[in-house]
């Protein structure tokens, strides 16, 4: 795939390095030839080098005043809180949260003890973005910055996360930057995980847990309308889609989530440790792209293989 001026600007963003071809003139001798670096390893679609270290975050970019997931930011008609007794019960549905606005969501997951997490939590970790963003990222469980700020995906991981989102032209800020130009909801991400609890000492989450708290996922993804999720991670890949396959198989393919495009990598933790599929995961950053592009008005169509 020819590296055009946006895809060379994702790639510089993710930190992937990447090799141009330099046009063979005569002048060119075999042993300087030699010396150009090596080309990358092929791979299927839209591969590229492996990745090295992230490049340093880009400067946070202006968004639009957006209503939050707060009281101005109401998207249902007044909402009654879910009773205690509900919250704490082991019985969660979708069915109890599906008339909860945002303010009553938040409250809900703030007060819920429906699982065994509730117990070594410091706090929820609701979610954080645009409401109504066109892109909606799906991570699986908070870790320990996560717990202590209230907010998915900060740390390294965020870090990479948010160097991603930028390489697409997105962000999840929340705040206007002086200076930067203005985004709007096309451009911009909610950001929640599939568990709002901290598993203890990082473990993975239990299906127990997950089922338990699946509906306030099931409910932001309602309430915000996603035109595109990303889903990051084995559990989140595998709660979202209700299959076992590994992330690797289900990769390269638009799948459907409720009718809204779904496209499935690998959580930035996992890149954090395997730089060789940050690669793969731009290819999949591609992919949503092509998607979100190929819904636009006018667009060509994008086939999928789902
Ligand atoms: S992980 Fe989810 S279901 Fe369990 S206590 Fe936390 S909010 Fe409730």
């Amino acid at each position: 795939m020819p590296l055009d001026d946006r895809r060379l600007a994702m790639l510089r963003e993710m930190g992937v390095p990447f090799w141009q071809p330099l046009a063979r003139t005569d002048a060119m001798e075999p042993a300087e030839l030699q010396q150009l670096p090596a080309a990358p390893s092929p791979e299927p679609s839209r591969s590229l080098p492996p990745a090295a270290l992230p490049a340093a975050a880009p400067p946070a970019p202006r968004v639009a005043p957006a209503p939050q997931p707060g009281p101005a930011a109401t998207v249902a008609p007044a909402a009654s809180a879910v009773p205690a007794a509900a919250l704490s019960a082991l019985s969660l549905s979708a069915a109890d949260l599906s008339t909860l606005d945002w303010p009553a969501l938040r409250e809900a997951v703030a007060g819920c003890r429906a699982c065994g997490l509730c117990e070594k939590r410091r706090q929820t970790v609701f979610g954080v973005g645009h409401p109504r963003a066109h892109w909606m990222v799906v991570g699986e469980a908070p870790g320990e910055q996560e717990d202590l700020r209230g907010e998915p995906f900060v740390g390294p991981a965020g870090r990479l996360l948010d160097q991603m989102l930028a390489a697409l032209g997105l962000t999840r800020a929340e705040a206007a930057a002086e200076g930067a130009p203005v985004l709007t909801p096309e451009r911009q991400v909610y950001i929640a995980n599939t568990l709002k609890c901290r598993p203890p000492g990082n473990r993975n989450p239990e299906p127990a847990e997950l089922a338990k708290c699946e509906p306030f996922l099931v409910r932001q993804i309602e309430l915000v309308q996603p035109q595109v999720i990303l889903a990051m991670g084995r559990f989140a890949v595998q709660a979202l889609l209700r299959t076992d396959e590994p992330i690797g198989r289900l990769r390269g393919r638009v799948h459907r989530y409720q009718g809204v495009p779904l496209i499935v990598t690998y959580h930035p933790a996992y890149l954090l440790r395997n730089l060789l599929d940050k690669a793969k995961a731009w290819d999949d950053l591609c992919l949503a792209m092509e998607t979100m592009e190929g819904l636009r008005p006018g667009a060509p169509a994008v086939v999928t293989a789902a």
